[in-house]
Parts: C-alpha cells; structure tokens; sequence
C-alpha cells in the first residue's frame, strides 16, 4: 500500500489514478496531459522513429536535418523513461 503525494490517501500499488484527488501517474505531463509509459513511447519513440525513417528515405538535405531533429524528442522520451514514473497533478 502506497498513500498519493497530494491527499495522502491510501492507494493500491497498481492504481495509476488517485480515486480521492485524480492525481496521475505518470512519465511527463505537456499542457496538463499526463504520458503514461506506452504514449510516451508512441510520441517519444515510435513517432520520431517513423518521420526518421522517411526523412532518411528521401536521400536529400532536408532529410537530414529533420533526422537530426527527431533525435531530440527521442533523447527526451528516453530520459523521462529512466527517470521513471511519479505521481502529478
Ligand atoms: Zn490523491
């Protein structure tokens, strides 16, 4: 049994909602969304990984640089998937 950060109510160990306060927990929060770990591997990974793809297919200048971009929220998706999930509001 683990308590939520914000009303210290008792929560479940697999509950990812705080049913008193509706914190979440999650990865990175953008705008008041929270990212769980499978959209952040969507945005963070599978997105980038896909534009990377076709960039590189189209064998030109442009390609490169939006290749070299897409690393940054590759690297980002990383980091926040090492630092690991926390409990937001
Ligand atoms: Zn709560």
């Amino acid at each position: 049994m683990s308590s939520c950060p914000f009303c210290q109510s008792n929560l479940e160990e697999k509950k990812t909602i705080c049913s008193s306060c509706n914190a979440k927990k999650g990865y990175l929060k953008i705008n008041n969304f929270i990212f769980g770990k499978s959209l952040l591997v969507f945005f963070g990974l599978i997105v980038p990984f896909v534009i990377i793809f076709f960039a590189i297919s189209a064998q030109n200048l442009f390609g490169v640089n939006v290749s070299v971009i897409m690393t940054l929220p590759i690297l980002f998706a990383i980091w926040h998937l090492i630092l690991g999930d926390r409990w937001m509001k």
